[in-house]
């Protein structure tokens, strides 16, 4: 989709200071109530809500088509709501657009390329645009360039860049003016593994600053690595609004460990038919599956302890958790069985 509709309207309106509240304390970095936004024919968001404190990383997840770019792009100030309150940094999207675009860095899930520009070039254009000038500006590019790891492709013409270097761009391009807030629209759609480990730890390092990074993306176990929590959002509602722990664990009341020992497998099974607080599960080669009857980080670990303690020879010893994408199959079942979403 293009970033055509611009809703800069704030010409005469007074700006409000929002980077404090009424109360003293600073407001989320997104606030996101009752939003609703219909296209012909299509109930793209209806009546969502969600909470983004600052400094935290948040991944966005759905299927195709379940409103997550049109949620965006309001977010950036480039579309309307039809209904409901957006702030960003305590700036209403609507009323105060121009404020809302200094706190945010965007990122497209389609960015448009300047062919006959050079990389050096079209940061350079942003930064003018932008408003930096001299000195500062050619630091911001020189920083920039620098973090995305471009400043040995600042000649390279655009059209000539690798997928993973594009995104890159197009990420330093988000950030020429420090934005508080990033919003990024499946930046590691199309990237290779190497290409996605890289933007991987750029966003790691963004977070680690204090940046509020707002995530959206298909690729579940990359989002549950570096999110603090996840939203999914299906058919343009949010189903669900939880950390990447407390999906893997869901809602079960025991833990599943997977054990190896080192050459006498079988005594798993003797050990735990000892032992009132764990089940044996199934054999495996190398040892085998256990049920703990807690959840409880305290007992699982006492559970391990006493494998110690009792000699047996552990070389492995790790929690079974649900894929998240399989968390996130099993909540669309849930909703379809029950109709009633699990927003926590
Ligand atoms: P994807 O992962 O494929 O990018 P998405 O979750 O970002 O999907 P959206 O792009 O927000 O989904 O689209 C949500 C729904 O709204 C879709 O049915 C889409 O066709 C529709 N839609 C989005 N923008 C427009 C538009 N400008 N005009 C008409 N329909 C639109």
């Amino acid at each position: 989709m293009s970033d055509s509709t611009d809703t800069d309207t704030d010409t005469l309106a007074p700006v409000p200071a929002a980077s404090t509240s009424a109360k003293g304390a600073t407001p989320p970095a997104i606030e996101v109530k009752n939003l609703s936004r219909s296209f012909p024919g299509v109930r793209a968001v209806q009546d969502v809500s969600f909470t983004v404190e600052r400094g935290q990383v948040i991944g966005f997840v759905g299927a195709n088509g379940a409103g997550k770019t049109t949620t965006m792009r309001i977010l950036a100030t480039l579309d309307y709501p039809d209904a409901g309150e957006v702030k960003v940094c305590g700036y209403d999207v609507v009323k105060y657009p121009s404020e809302v675009r200094r706190c945010i860095g965007w990122m497209p899930d389609h960015y448009g390329t300047y062919s006959n520009m050079t990389v050096l070039e079209y940061l350079d254009f942003f930064a003018r645009a932008l408003g930096f000038r001299g000195e500062e500006r050619l630091q911001r590019i020189s920083e920039v360039m620098e973090f995305t790891d471009l400043t040995s492709l600042a000649d390279r013409l655009i059209d000539k860049l690798s997928k993973g270097m594009g995104q890159r761009l197009c990420l330093g391009r988000a950030l020429i003016h420090d934005p508080e807030v990033l919003i990024l629209d499946e930046p590691a759609a199309g990237l290779d593994p190497k290409a996605r480990v890289e933007l991987k730890h750029l966003i790691r390092i963004l977070s680690e600053e204090g940046k509020t990074v707002f995530i959206s993306s298909h690729i579940l176990s990359e989002l549950g690595e570096m999110c603090d929590s996840l939203l999914f959002i299906n058919q343009g509602r949010i189903i669900h609004h939880g950390s990447a722990e407390s999906l893997r664990r869901g809602s079960s009341a025991t833990s599943i460990v997977e054990v190896q020992l080192a050459h006498t497998p079988e005594r798993l099974a003797e050990w735990a038919s000892l032992n009132r607080h764990v089940t044996f599960k199934e054999a495996t080669r190398t040892g085998g599956r256990i049920e703990i009857d807690s959840i409880e980080p305290e007992v699982i670990a006492t559970v391990l302890r006493h494998m110690l303690r009792d000699e047996l020879p552990v070389t492995d010893f790790h929690l079974q958790e649900r894929k998240l994408e399989d968390a996130f199959i099993e909540i669309l079942g849930e909703i379809e069985a029950t109709g009633i979403p699990i927003v926590s």
